[in-house]
């Protein structure tokens, strides 16, 4: 009989009840016992808030490049930003689907529509493409942080960067975020692509110069690939989504950006009234990134929750047993399989799981059925196209509520939306049509 770390799976389910639902692919919110609060769950940490600020010091010295290289952003000066929208006609439509009335204000965070990448990935690879092209120039001598790095869009730096190769494993996005900037910079990219990564993406890699890997097995493959590809060569540099801690700042840097939206928009949040964040999950370094920013930056002012497939709970079952990247979803028979290509991880980061293991509040799962029907009900609601990951966040704020009965209309709901925008038309009009199948028919999710 199959052995999990030479147990039973009976045992397992034994002890820790809720594995059963989630080992039946039942759409589940698992309420983390092991969340502590700020103070306690910032001790001892790998980083801090000094950490934090120094990566935005460090895409703040790139404005000038990105706003040079990437017209789209010359408006917010090269910083690549995503906007925070208020979205009452989902919240109406959530309620209607989920039969529970969810008191408190929905927004959305719109990564979907990040420049550059169109996704959540555009934070953390983007980051550290740019910590990567930044270091080997201070090492060579031809680069001071105190120059204005518009410079680095001129040739010499491209003849530079082209005797160097960047490599990646990735189910899409960060593929594409990573593969974008570098040949950009004029890096050599190798991208390793697992078997859920959307043909369309890889169409795109492609036509800007990037070398495309395809697997047919799933995203740990990819991953384990690109590392022992890197291996090889001392001129290539491997992003390591399972480990990276660059990869992880990057990502936190939302939470000072989003402090300056909540302020422009006279938003108010306090450990009283608090703001529930609803983040997407795959290996964990993005959703990770943020809700330890959110926690940096806002303390007991947020309360962060992981969404991911019912096909896919990696984060999920990894916390909830202590065992972390030690197991995955294929060890307890679950088979990763979902047309939620960005969440489609069978084993957590090797580092995030710990270290939010006392910061978040919970994880839940959603259906890939639930998923396309929220992507109908967004683009009907509020005109919006999201990516089947991009929408799990939509299911959370009535978990939420019906495990907090302290939820009050002054709380804010944060859905963050994390891809979507760069969808061909077709597609998105194809996964609109098989939503609005399980919209006229309920039944089926
Ligand atoms: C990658 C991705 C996520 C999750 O990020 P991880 O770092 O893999 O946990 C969420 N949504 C989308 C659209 C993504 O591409």
């Amino acid at each position: 009989m199959a052995t999990i770390k030479g147990k039973p799976i009976e045992e397992w389910i034994r002890a820790y009840p809720d594995l059963g639902p989630v080992l039946n692919y039942t759409p589940f919110f698992w309420s983390n016992p092991y969340v502590q609060n700020q103070q306690e769950g910032l001790q001892n940490q790998p980083l801090q808030l000094a950490d934090i600020q120094n990566a935005e010091e460090r895409l703040t010295r790139f404005a000038p490049f990105i706003a040079t290289v990437y017209p789209e952003t010359e408006n917010t000066g090269g910083i690549i930003e995503s906007p925070l929208k208020k979205a009452d006609q989902i919240k109406a439509r959530i309620e209607d689907i989920t039969g529970q009335e969810i008191p408190g204000t929905f927004y959305l965070k719109l990564d979907s529509h990040l420049p550059i990448s169109g996704s959540i990935k555009a934070r953390g690879g983007i980051y550290e493409v740019l910590k990567h092209a930044e270091t080997l120039l201070l090492e060579n001598q031809l680069l001071s942080e105190k120059d204005n790095y518009r410079k680095m869009a001129g040739n010499k730096y491209r003849e530079f960067f082209s005797q160097y190769t960047i490599l990646v494993g990735s189910t899409g996005n960060l593929g594409l975020s990573i593969g974008v900037i570098s040949a950009k910079l004029g890096f050599h990219v190798i991208v390793h692509m697992s078997a859920d990564a959307k043909q369309w993406k890889k169409d795109l890699l492609r036509e800007r110069g990037v070398k495309v890997v395809e697997h047919v097995s799933d995203y740990s493959k990819a991953v384990e690939e690109g590392r022992a590809e890197a291996a090889k060569d001392p001129k290539s540099y491997f992003i390591d989504d399972e480990n990276s801690r660059d990869l992880f700042l990057g990502y936190t840097v939302a939470a000072i950006r989003l402090k300056k939206q909540l302020e422009e928009q006279e938003i108010q949040i306090s450990p009283e009234t608090p703001m529930h964040v609803y983040l997407p999950c795959g290996v964990g370094g993005g959703p990770g990134g943020v809700a330890f920013g959110l926690k940096v930056i806002f303390g007991d002012a947020v309360k962060c929750y992981f969404a991911e497939p019912t096909h896919s709970p990696c984060m999920l079952l990894g916390m909830m047993t202590s065992m972390h990247h030690t197991i995955s979803v294929q060890d307890f028979g679950l088979d990763n399989q979902t047309a939620a290509d960005g969440l489609a991880v069978g084993r957590a980061s090797g580092f995030v799981g710990k270290v939010m293991e006392p910061l978040i509040e919970g994880i839940y799962t959603v259906s890939d059925e639930q998923m396309f029907r929220l992507i109908t009900e967004m683009a009907d609601a509020e005109g919006i196209h999201l990516e089947p990951s991009a929408v799990t966040g939509l299911m959370g704020p009535a978990y939420v509520v019906q495990n907090n009965p302290e939820v009050t209309e002054e709380h804010i709901h944060l859905i963050w939306a994390t891809g979507g925008s760069m969808v061909p038309d077709e597609i998105k009009e194809a996964d609109y049509q098989k939503g609005r199948q399980y919209k006229n028919n309920p039944d089926a999710t």
